[in-house]
């Protein structure tokens, strides 16, 4: 970061934040990886051939494509036109097949404790099971049912069991009330749900099925059949003729299943995007462009050895992350992994460690919000435990801040372990934007480069390429495999929202720049972004300056409608463990920004803060904020974590009035 001598205000506009750090993969780390530079020159020099050549490779095809892309009506494509697989064959027989029927598939730990491991094997028998019930449900090609579980083994083998049929599964977050299942439900048409008693949360019992009961008493759903996991053995009400026990429907069936093959276009799920800038959107996805790109992805991004990792990504599978990185891609690949149910502090601050230490766990991939508070919670609980198995680190869901890497790097990794920061998102599928390890440097904050077989740019209003250190808006500027299809059921909302901004190009709805070296970094969305004075000013830049003070743990910021300045800067900042607020704190604070980033940055207001308000995947919801500062009702809130965080920001903003 420059001092604020090296700032003129024009420069301090576009070229913000300069990060000098860099990490050359060790030696030993480099000569080990599965990614190569040469990859990005094979995908230039042809890059559909380069991924008709991941396809082949690395899926199993029951009949081979004729046309690798049809991109004849954009923005419809078909990805590997005339192929015929099957997921679920793809995602476990095969490993069998190929001998490794005895490697663990799945190392489930449940929060109050308990374990459950499954080989592929096993996993592959329990999804035959699984698909048989569904079938004997009359579920088959064509249908859609409807997934609402917590994190366990079951909520993976629901997904497989559809993808084994030919149905579309539709996962709905375990923490959604049932109004969010109820629409859900309505949106995607399903004949089934499949739901649990409930799941452990916070060291108890935290309950599913009422809300199932409660949102098809709401009424006008296609449900016919309900099938409930047994998992708290808390008391439920079920429903003569709709509900049926997991156990006894799915035990009884047979532990082979016969599966057919799909087209690649067969729609594999729809998923809800988090709801972090306004109404979720029900993102359709179809089976083999998304399988091959996440393959891909393991192989490369996450420089997957199936023989030898222990693989865990600690999203819920109820969010894209955890579709790509806990069933599809991992499976795909024949991975070991780790399922965890709880949250991280239940029922202590260091059990997510505990867990890499007991497994061995080599790649742990998670989010900023989750590192911000491990940070906050203090350096001394990771080092409780001995995290020396891991190799590789993660992080995905918001612009990771520079320190959050730092301290990522260090604490967790040892100083070994190279960082890959992916960008994506519900509607890319896959990766799409993140460093090779061990084929290049990695950087603290920046997300780096497209992955080979991807292009992508960022562009001003009208389109045109941005130059270095200039804001812009990513787009995404040829098809890939792993897109979206659409918006379930509404085409001409897919159109508007993602392909009428700019022409023949995919909006994504981030802010970013390139830096001196052509690498991206990622700005905040598009619609947060700030104009004072005439300056675009990003969240993600001035967050980032507040979380390198040394006081701040967490930092959110908004442009609140200002007479002078048209916008002015807003900050609300939660302090690190142990840290009380003094007189000088927010002078400080704004003095610090000033410094780190310049004077135009400098909050004109701070807000101490004890929590910050966030969607149910990790991710700050500003607009909400804004609202606070704008002293306007606060808008709709249903993907909100915890209601009552809003509440409590309102009621300290309107005390230091
Ligand atoms: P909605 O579209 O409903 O507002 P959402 O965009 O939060 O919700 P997701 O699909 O879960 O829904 O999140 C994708 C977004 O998350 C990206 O557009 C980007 O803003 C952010 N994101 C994800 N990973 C990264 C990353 N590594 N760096 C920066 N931003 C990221
Ligand atoms: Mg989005």
């Amino acid at each position: 970061m420059k001092p604020e001598d090296d700032m003129s205000d024009e420069t301090a506009m576009e070229s913000l934040h300069h990060e000098g750090r860099t990490f050359d993969p060790s030696p030993e780390f480099a000569a080990q990886a599965n990614a190569s530079a040469d990859l990005y020159a094979a995908a230039q020099a042809d890059r559909l051939g380069f991924w008709a050549k991941q396809a082949r490779e690395l899926i199993s095809w029951e009949t081979d494509f004729t046309d690798t892309l049809d991109w004849s009506d954009p923005p419809f494509a078909k990805w590997f036109v005339g192929g015929r697989l099957n997921v679920a064959y793809n995602c476990l027989d095969r490993h069998v097949e190929a001998g490794n029927g005895d490697r663990v598939a799945i190392h489930f730990e449940g929060e109050p404790g308990d374990t459950r491991s499954l080989t592929y094997a096993e996993l592959t028998a329990e999804v035959s099971r699984a698909a048989n019930a569904l079938a004997s449900l009359g579920v088959g090609q064509g249908d859609r049912v409807a997934i609402y579980l917590p994190m366990i083994p079951e909520a993976a083998i629901s997904m497989l069991a559809c993808a084994r049929l030919g149905a579309a599964h539709s996962v709905v977050f375990g923490g959604f009330s049932s109004d969010a299942l109820h629409s859900r439900i309505i949106d995607a048409e399903a004949r089934v749900v499949i739901t649990a008693d409930g799941g452990y949360r916070r060291g108890k019992p935290s309950s599913l099925k009422p809300a199932v009961d409660d949102a098809l008493a709401k009424g006008d759903t296609p449900v016919e059949k309900v099938l409930v996991v047994k998992r708290t053995g808390e008391d439920v009400d079920m429903v003569d003729g709709r509900d049926l026990w997991w156990d006894d429907v799915v035990a009884e069936q047979p532990a082979e299943h016969r599966w057919e093959s799909f087209d690649a276009e067969n729609p594999l799920f729809i998923l809800y995007t988090s709801g972090t800038t306004g109404k979720p959107k029900g993102i359709l996805h179809t089976s083999g462009g998304y399988l091959v790109q996440n393959a891909f992805a393991m192989q490369t991004v996450f420089d997957l050895k199936p023989e030898s990792d222990v693989f865990w990504c600690t999203a819920d599978v109820g969010w894209v992350t955890g579709h790509s990185y806990i069933v599809y891609g991992p499976m795909a690949m024949g991975a070991t992994q780790i399922m965890y149910e709880g949250t991280p502090d239940t029922p202590h601050r260091g059990r997510w460690w505990e867990i890499i230490a007991k497994h061995g766990v080599t790649t742990f991939y998670s989010s900023p919000t989750a590192l911000r508070t491990a940070m906050k919670w203090g350096d001394d609980i990771p080092a409780e435990h001995d995290l020396s198995s891991l190799r590789l680190l993660g992080s995905v869901g918001e612009p990771i801040n520079p320190e959050a890497w730092m301290w990522y790097r260090r604490v967790i990794g040892a100083d070994r372990c190279p960082v890959v920061d992916t960008w994506w998102q519900t509607e890319t599928g896959a990766h799409m934007i993140a460093p090779l390890p061990g084929a290049m440097a990695t950087k603290p904050g920046s997300s780096q480069r497209a992955l080979p077989g991807i292009v992508v740019d960022v562009v001003d209003d009208s389109g045109k390429p941005v130059d270095r250190n200039t804001a812009g808006y990513l787009v995404i500027t040829e098809p890939w495999p792993a897109m979206l299809r659409g918006i379930y059921g509404d085409p001409q909302r897919f159109k508007d929202t993602y392909w009428s901004r700019f022409e023949n190009m995919y909006f994504a709805g981030d802010g970013a720049r390139y830096d001196e070296d052509g690498d991206i970094w990622f700005l905040g969305r598009v619609d947060d972004v700030m104009n004072v004075s005439g300056h675009r000013l990003s969240t993600t830049e001035i967050e980032s300056a507040l979380v390198s003070h040394e006081a701040v743990a967490e930092a959110a910021v908004v442009g609140a409608e200002d007479e002078t300045s048209g916008q002015a800067v807003v900050a609300f900042v939660i302090l690190r463990g142990g840290i009380e607020e003094t007189e000088g704190t927010v002078e400080e604070l704004r003095a610090h920004v000033g410094r780190e980033i310049g004077p135009i940055a400098k909050p004109k207001r701070i807000h101490i803060v004890a929590d910050l308000p966030k969607t149910r995947s990790g991710k700050i919801m500003r607009r909400l904020l804004k609202d606070v500062a704008e002293h306007r009702k606060v808008g709709d809130a249903t993907t909100l974590a915890d209601a009552s965080v809003m509440d409590v920001i309102s009621a300290s903003v309107a005390a230091e009035k």
